[in-house]
């Protein structure tokens, strides 16, 4: 596997990879869902590349972007043996020179949920993918259907924008008690990991009283009750998986969504209603 850390040599080296060529943007600290998104890309493409940029754009100035988990070395191993061809890792200066101002603004899909709760967040995700596409000119983006809201997100950005691309999101790859892999997993203590995995079960139980014929709201408030009581919820919804606004009956293709915090650890999950 090849790495570069500059724009210039990411051009000529993406440009000189075999098409269709797969892309996979992540911010390191990879596991198992991250290599799942190289895997398919490497089934589906004859070239496969990533990249590993902590983004500091999409970060509050209160979050975790100094103590976001770091961890190249093994990342690349682990990249090269999922079978990627190329890594793009550049520093920020590389990214952001100085007088870079520019920014993309995707609108109502960017608003709620996450765009509500981490303001700029979207804005910050939206301007790296768009840097990042235009650098790399992948012919298929993949992302995690983990971040539900930012695959969205992206999705309508690459539409209402005219990026030449197609994009594949890939299913949530879970650890074997339910809880969705993250990169922030790591930050949680013993006792928090043990109490995470409810946030996916508050998923399923609002999923299996909306089934029933129930109310969102009767759905939501059973699906509360299956939190760990100690963890406290930012939002558990039922939105369109389109427009990622909140809809009133389950009324597929949809996303049931959560984020809930276990002490200062916040987590996010959801289930795709197809
Ligand atoms: P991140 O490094 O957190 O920015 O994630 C990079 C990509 O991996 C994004 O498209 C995420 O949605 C995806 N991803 C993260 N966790 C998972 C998971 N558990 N299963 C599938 N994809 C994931």
């Amino acid at each position: 596997m090849e790495l570069t850390t500059t724009v210039a040599r990411a051009r000529a080296l993406f440009a000189a990879l075999p098409r269709p060529l797969g892309f996979v943007p992540t911010m390191g600290a990879l596991h198992d869902g991250h290599l799942e998104l190289v895997r398919r890309a490497r089934t589906r493409c004859a070239g496969v590349c990533a990249s590993i940029f902590v983004n500091p754009l999409q970060f509050g100035p209160h979050e975790d972007f100094t103590t976001y988990p770091r961890d190249p070395q093994r990342d690349c191993e682990k990249l090269a043996a999922a079978g990627a061809d190329a890594l793009f890792a550049p520093d920020a200066a590389a990214m952001y020179p100085p007088g870079f101002t520019a920014h993309v603004d995707v609108g109502s899909a960017a608003a709620g949920f996450e765009g509500a709760l981490r303001p700029g967040h979207f804005r910050g995700v939206a301007t790296v993918i768009a840097k990042l596409l235009n650098i790399v000119r992948p012919d298929v983006l993949f992302l995690g259907q983990k971040d539900a809201q930012q695959a969205i997100v992206l999705r309508k950005m690459i539409g209402d924008l005219d990026f030449d691309v197609e994009t594949e999101i890939v299913p949530t790859v879970r650890e074997r008690d339910g809880l969705a892999m993250s990169s922030r997993n790591a930050y949680l203590d013993s006792a928090q990991r043990a109490r995470a995995p409810t946030l996916y079960r508050a998923l399923l139980a609002t999923r299996e009283a909306l089934e029933r014929g129930g109310t969102k709201n009767a759905a939501i408030e059973a699906g509360s009750a299956a939190l760990s009581s100690t963890a406290k919820l930012d939002y558990l919804d039922v939105v369109d998986a389109a427009s990622f606004e909140p809809i009133e009956t389950l009324r597929p293709p949809a996303f049931i969504i959560g984020a809930a915090r276990f002490g200062a650890v916040r987590l996010i999950d959801n289930l795709w209603i197809t």
